[in-house]
């Protein structure tokens, strides 16, 4: 099943994740879920939050092959190297993007989808998702890794590109 996708200002955007215990029916269903969300919205990575689960798992999808994805449980990060300058974009938060520097290369550690541990080193934009999703699972979305001015200027567009949308969304007679 396709979730809906939580858009900013949505709250639970803005809340840390919990750990995710142990796999379950449910947990396994979720990820399912958030994969073909993913994949339905053209995305390259999607965080629980993002369809309104409080659940620290996130799925990436840097090629966008079906079968392919990778999915973390309670993803942590070291070893941060370089930098890496790109323009960036969220499903949260459509219309809009801002570059954005993030590290260049990461190593993730957490559990895959069957609740092995894993650790994987990553590099160009699956190093830039999951600085992404796992910045999404504390709660941060990434215009807040822009300066001040940026970060304004990207949200005041946001706004109007929103209010737009849903002007044009709503058919005239239901605004009676
Ligand atoms: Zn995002």
């Amino acid at each position: 099943m396709i979730k809906a996708i939580v858009k900013e200002p949505g709250q639970i955007l803005h809340a840390k994740a919990l750990p995710v215990p142990g796999l379950t029916p449910d947990i396994e269903r979720l990820i399912a879920e958030m994969i073909e969300t993913m994949h339905a919205a053209n995305g390259v990575g999607l965080a629980a939050n993002q369809v309104g689960s409080d659940l620290d798992i996130l799925v990436a999808s840097p090629d966008g092959q079906r079968g392919k994805e990778i999915v973390l449980l309670n993803a942590r990060l070291s070893e941060r190297g370089g930098k890496d300058r790109s323009p960036e974009g969220c499903l949260s938060v459509p219309g809009v993007s801002a570059e954005v520097t993030r590290a260049a290369r990461v190593t993730a550690s957490g559990l895959d989808r069957r609740g092995k541990p894993v650790t994987l080193k990553a590099q160009g934009l699956l190093a830039k998702i999951l600085q992404h999703e796992t910045d999404h699972l504390q709660g941060r979305l990434f215009f807040e890794r822009l300066g001040f001015w940026r970060r304004g200027n990207l949200l005041r567009q946001y706004r109007q590109t929103e209010s737009l949308l849903s002007r044009v969304e709503i058919p005239p007679e239901a605004k009676e």
